[in-house]
């Protein structure tokens, strides 16, 4: 049995990340929390546990000096960073309301990185606490329903806690990075599992004209890539300052370690931290199904038991696509989003990228807003060859762009099978867009590639034929399909399209792929988008894909359905108390 000290108390993040992290390693772990970090260290040097954790960084917010502290003053050994990301969930007793929340607890820095959350809830104070195990605690021992933590969802199992929201912090990709630490013999100390490593040291350098950039070019002149360096202030010796610094390698290293000794001759100060396997960031552990709160009594269909199903006749035509290829249903991992996992995903952005400006400007206003992908077409299936056709591979780059500036994944359209190959590395999901459901070439082409597939149903192609549509992709070995429904051609001329809403319950019957509803071209008109969103999530899709423009009168593209960020935000408040930022 290994003990493991961390600051905080049961299903804080220190403690998860230590039951997954000797979990995966098939060891008997027991976690001693402890109050403060410095108790993590004595700890260690007491011999109650055999490894500690103490945080390094986090994305939002910086660097944890204690980390890096208690590593130097009492000698610890660095073992691996562990890169953990932080899936923020606000919980609350059984029966609270986010509207009823006059208190919401949780760690200090854990607040700020839920600040523009909590802004939105100006009724309720936010209070530090010592971890977010603790305000879970708290919360469920004081059964106050006006009282929330912020916390992991390990702890709202653990503490008989309900989920008020998710996904609250200031971005989606937030991780922090622990240090896995040890204070025993060397003899005795964990051998290193990787062949990544890193180095941690602190020195400070005279205050000698470019000495500190001398510093450095000895360790680029010996190949040292480095990862980090900060200065702060050194306590005594005011404006003077003190650099962490971590670099790719290990200071064993022959060339590492002659570089360490010239630059530790240069330095006033130098403390070599350690060096430590290192765990990529792909490792980090996903986020979990994101069960947004429903509002106003609208629930997601997608979540409840799959009811019995009758086996529809067809079914032998795409044996990969139907139902009982995949009882359960098919959950897609794109970026930091589950689809297909119970929760709704929104999808918003521009018809066409016009230019870098509303682009960018869109992009940024949807994720504030609530979107967790971005949208937009560069090649534009037009019905007048003299009307706009899109930007081309331009604007692929600049969604592209947008979307790794917003942490957003981007979804975009390919038309041609010579597109297939360049687009798939330029964007998250590639769409098939209507006028190419049944171009059974680009079908295959896409089915050859690993991204997951928007494949949206042609305008007068039966339900069936979009499942036969979305066989000839599965068929070539690409399981990632999402099927959308965005209206069909009918008698009926008073809006684009017909919003065919009825197959959203028939397709999840006959198959397990995810569902998305496109109400901005099923309808064609902004102010009928609303209604038909609520009614896509109160009928069980998984989610909806929308467009919005800066200033949809100028849209280039479908400017009369072109939502403005407003509209936007109005629709993303009703699906499901997604906060909105701003205005
Ligand atoms: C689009 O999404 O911009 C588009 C052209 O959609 P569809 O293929 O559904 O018409
Ligand atoms: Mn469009």
């Amino acid at each position: 049995m290994i003990t493991a000290a961390y600051q905080g108390m049961d299903g804080a993040y220190s403690d998860v990340l230590l039951r997954q992290h000797f979990g995966a390693r098939g060891e008997e772990l027991e976690t001693l929390g402890l109050p403060t970090f410095r108790d993590v260290a004595v700890a260690l040097l007491a011999g109650r546990a055999r490894y500690g954790v103490l945080p390094l960084e986090n994305t939002l917010t910086g660097t944890f000096r204690v980390g890096y502290d208690l590593v130097a003053q009492y000698d610890l050994v660095p073992v691996r960073d562990i890169v953990f990301r932080m899936d923020h969930r606000l919980l609350g007793v059984p029966g609270a309301t986010l509207a009823g929340l006059e208190r919401i607890e949780a760690h200090p820095i854990v607040l700020e990185e839920c600040g523009r959350f909590l802004a939105t809830l100006p009724g309720a104070r936010p209070v530090p606490a010592i971890d977010t195990g603790a305000a879970a605690r708290d919360v469920a021992e004081g059964r106050n329903p006006k009282v929330a933590a912020i916390a992991p969802p390990e702890a709202a199992q653990r503490y008989g806690l309900v989920e008020l929201a998710a996904n609250i912090a200031d971005h989606p990709d937030n991780f922090t990075r622990f240090l896995l630490v040890e204070a025993v013999p060397k003899e005795q100390r964990t051998p290193s599992e990787s062949a990544k490593r890193r180095t941690s040291v602190l020195f400070a350098t005279a205050h000698e004209h470019g000495l500190l950039a001398r510093c450095l070019t000895v360790l680029a002149d010996a190949g040292v890539n480095l990862t980090k360096l900060e200065s702060r202030p050194r306590p005594g010796r005011t404006w003077e300052y003190l650099f962490y610094a971590d670099f790719e390698g290990d200071a064993a290293t022959p060339a590492i370690a002659a570089a360490l000794a010239t630059v530790r001759e240069r330095c006033s100060e130098f403390r070599l931290l350690g060096s430590y396997d290192v765990e990529s960031i792909e490792k980090a552990t996903p986020i979990v199904a994101p069960s947004l709160p429903s509002a106003k009594g609208i629930s997601s269909a997608a979540s409840s038991p799959a009811p019995l199903i009758p086996v529809h006749a067809a079914a032998k035509n795409w044996p990969k696509v139907a139902r009982a290829a995949k009882p359960e249903g098919t959950q897609l991992r794109i970026g930091g989003t589950l689809v297909g996992g119970g929760g709704f995903v929104i999808v918003a952005g521009p018809c066409s990228v016009e230019s870098r400006e509303q682009v960018f400007a869109t992009a940024e206003a949807v994720r504030a807003r609530g979107a967790v992908m971005l949208r937009g077409g560069a090649f534009k299936p037009r019905t007048n060859p003299y009307a706009f056709q899109g930007l081309g591979w331009g604007g692929v780059d600049l969604l592209a762009e947008a979307g790794r500036a917003t942490g957003l994944p981007t979804v975009s359209e390919v038309m041609s099978l010579d597109q297939v190959e360049r687009m798939a590395r330029a964007v998250d999901v590639l769409q098939i867009g209507a006028r190419n459901m049944q171009n059974f070439d680009l079908l295959k082409a896409v089915g050859r590639t690993t991204r997951p597939i928007m494949l949206k149903r042609g305008l007068s192609a039966t339900l069936d034929e979009l499942l036969a549509a979305a066989e000839y992709i599965l068929s070539e070995g690409n399981p990632h399909v999402i099927l959308c429904e965005r209206g069909i051609r009918t008698f009926e001329t008073a809006t684009r399209n017909t919003l065919d809403l009825s197959a959203v319950p028939v397709l999840r019957e006959r198959t397990h792929l995810p569902i998305f509803v496109d109400p901005s071209h099923g309808v064609g008109v902004r102010r009928w988008i609303r209604p038909l969103a609520r009614a896509a999530k109160a009928v069980g899709a998984d989610g909806i894909i929308v467009e919005v423009h800066p200033n949809p009168a100028e849209a280039k593209s479908d400017a009369d359905q072109a939502l403005t960020f407003a509209d936007f935000a109005e629709i993303v408040s009703e699906l499901g108390e997604i906060p909105t930022f701003g205005a």
